[in-house]
């Protein structure tokens, strides 16, 4: 019996049970009956559940476990940093971890970014940069500068300024309508990343930026690759033009590299492919190597001085946790290991891969398309999959695999084995094979 098949045991059935008795999880009801799977420990890019089955990890825990589970080094800079601290205030305290940290950051971004400002999570990243660029413009008394344009199908975070430039449509504004901020969308990039570029494709962005500028505090998207909002890739002159439009129209650009940060899509950060520098730059979720919850918002001299030179004469943003020393020596630690480490080799075999193996969906009748980018490999189906079913067969087939909506979606670990991407990528055509419309 392959191991992935084996019967649930008691200990399985207890958690599970438990955990519906107690816990919420992502965007779920409490009363969901969706399967769940509890995880006894992690290797490599292996899940090993509670009764023993162990499923190839196509997620990396959504985008951040970049160096696989249970990685010796990340762990021993963990170790070695709790026997020093585990945390200590970040109001009038510093320690090596954030200063080194901090330094590689500005050091491997786009360059102009110089200065950082680490928080606990993604959404809250954003939310820092959204007050940096409205500071920007209070300091310089240019008050009616307050409003974002953001891209339809984008995705940027959970709390109340981030939702206000998710998608208008597929994100949560109709729940909130009353609370969220009105913000300008343009329409999603309507070119593919390897599209031949037509100066037409930038024609919606460049009327919402000539209409809106005045109001306009800054531009924010995610660089190349939509993530959450659709799995949009598009092309680098797109980024390119955008860049040009908000020099041109003074508007700050914030560019979230939550989800395309540290090498996901070939290049070390996303914006890469276009040569371009942001004002203000998000990174989280792989900063850690997926080891625990960080991310810092970057940005240039010339934002950080005039929010130091206006009226508030500092950023008014300060997290309990700021720059928790266990987060920043294990970041630092993935970073180092990131880049001596042979990635460009380890994405370009992901999308090499994936690209051969997947292709067999494109011809499957319920599959609209198939796309690969470094890192990231898509199926889209034509209707949206019912979760609760595919979930339990690829469960089933030994992978561990998360479709939403129409998505079926793998981001694997850098560091999968050959042998183990190959059985991934087999497993998950013939779970979409069954799928039937
Ligand atoms: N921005 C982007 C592009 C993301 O993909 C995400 C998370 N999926 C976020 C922001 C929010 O990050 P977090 O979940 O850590 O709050």
């Amino acid at each position: 019996m392959n191991s992935a098949t084996l019967p649930p045991n008691s200990l399985f059935d207890d958690l599970v049970q438990q955990d519906r008795q107690y816990i919420w999880h992502p965007y779920s009801a409490v009363d969901s009956p969706a399967p769940l799977y509890p995880v006894e420990r992690a290797e490599g890019a292996r899940l090993h559940l509670s009764d023993g089955r162990v499923l190839i990890d196509g997620m990396s825990s959504w985008w951040a476990v970049i160096h696989g589970y249970n990685h010796p080094e990340l762990n021993q800079a963990l170790t070695e940093q709790v026997d020093q601290f585990a945390h200590v205030m970040f109001g009038g305290l510093t320690h090596k971890p954030a200063v080194r940290l901090a330094q590689w950051l500005v050091e491997h971004t786009p360059d102009g970014l110089a200065k950082v400002f680490f928080s606990d999570s993604g959404s809250v990243a954003v939310e820092v940069a959204i007050k940096m660029a409205l500071q920007y413009w209070q300091s310089k008394s240019q008050t009616s500068k307050h409003q974002l344009l953001s891209l339809r199908r984008g995705y940027h975070g959970d709390t109340f300024s981030a939702m206000s430039v998710c998608d208008p449509t597929t994100g949560m504004h109709h729940l909130f309508n009353q609370v969220l901020k009105p913000q300008i969308f343009s329409q999603s990039p309507p070119c593919g990343f390897d599209q031949t570029w037509q100066e037409h494709y930038i024609d919606d962005f460049r009327q919402q930026i000539e209409t809106h500028h005045e109001t306009l505090a800054a531009v924010i998207l995610e660089p190349i690759v939509q993530g959450a909002g659709g799995m949009n890739f598009y092309s680098p002159v797109f980024l390119k033009r955008v860049r040009e439009l908000c020099d041109e129209y003074d508007c700050l650009l914030i560019a979230d590299e939550i989800a395309t940060g540290f090498g996901r899509t070939g290049e070390l950060f996303a914006c890469n492919h276009s040569g371009i520098s942001p004002d203000i730059m998000c990174v989280g979720k792989a900063l850690t190597g997926g080891y625990m919850t960080l991310a810092a918002t970057l940005c240039s001299d010339k934002v950080a001085t005039a929010i130091c030179q206006g009226e508030a004469s500092v950023l008014m943003h300060g997290p309990t946790f700021m720059a928790n020393p266990l987060a920043c020596s294990v970041a630092l630690k993935s970073c180092q290991l990131l880049v001596e480490s042979p990635w460009q080799a380890r994405v370009a075999n992901l999308a090499a891969t994936m690209k051969q193996l997947l292709a067999p969906c494109a011809s499957m009748n319920h599959v609209a398309e198939v796309r690969v980018l470094g890192g990231i490999g898509v199926v889209e189906l034509k209707n949206p999959v019912e979760l609760a079913k595919v979930q339990d067969k690829f469960v089933q087939a030994g992978i561990w695999v998360r479709p939403f909506g129409k998505l079926v979606y793998i981001m694997p670990p850098f560091v999968i084995e050959q042998a183990d991407l190959i059985e991934l990528c087999e497993q998950l055509v013939s779970v979409v094979a069954a799928i039937h419309d």
